[in-house]
């Protein structure tokens, strides 16, 4: 089963907010989130698309970015398999950012649906589609497919768009590195 590619693109700004305004540890690096206008314009890639360039306000890149905690505890909960806390963490989401689905045109005649906040404002249009493809993450059999980087002095996110569900790392980055500490160990 795939996701469907609006879903999928919800997931990945998910991500990518997340990964951008959490503290921590990226890929063996300690990570310091950006602040100011770094922080507007790591926004701005996060949510701009091949075809459109958003450009949000500072006000509403740090309005924007308030749903973030909670949208990295339901990757956290799922990465512990506990799907009640995420699917209850997710409608405190759907419920707070007022979600409500839509059928759009795509243009060929087809209608695919998306998730619209109270107003189409950039703010809560984003906070709705944020909760809402993790809802629809949760609600499939892919709600698995959220995860927590497992390498060591990481905690970056990830989705797992792979064909058999197995990844464990949030790149290739920290996959080189847990392989090369294994290979380490044994040749010790
Ligand atoms: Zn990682």
């Amino acid at each position: 089963m795939q996701f469907d590619s609006h879903i999928e693109r919800l997931l990945a700004v998910a991500v990518d907010l997340v990964n951008l305004v959490t503290p921590g540890d990226a890929r063996g690096v300690v990570y310091e989130p950006p602040t100011g206008e770094a922080l507007v314009v790591g926004v701005a890639d996060a949510t701009s698309g091949p075809d459109r360039r958003s450009q949000p306000t500072q006000a509403q890149a740090l309005s924007l970015v308030e749903v973030v905690p909670a949208v990295r505890a339901v990757f956290e909960s799922a990465e512990r398999h506990d799907l009640d806390a995420a699917a209850a963490t997710v409608n405190e989401l759907l419920e707070s950012t007022g979600a409500r689905p839509r059928l759009d045109a795509d243009g060929t005649g087809r209608h695919q649906l998306h998730f619209h906040g109270p107003d189409d404002g950039y703010v809560r249009g984003w906070q709705a589609g944020l909760a809402s493809g993790l809802a629809v993450a949760l609600g499939s059999d892919l709600g698995g497919r959220l995860g927590v980087c497992a390498a060591p002095a990481c905690d970056r996110v990830y989705v797992d768009a792979s064909r058999n569900g197995t990844r464990r790392f949030c790149s290739p980055q920290c996959q080189s590195r847990v392989k090369a500490a294994a290979h380490r160990a044994r040749t010790r």
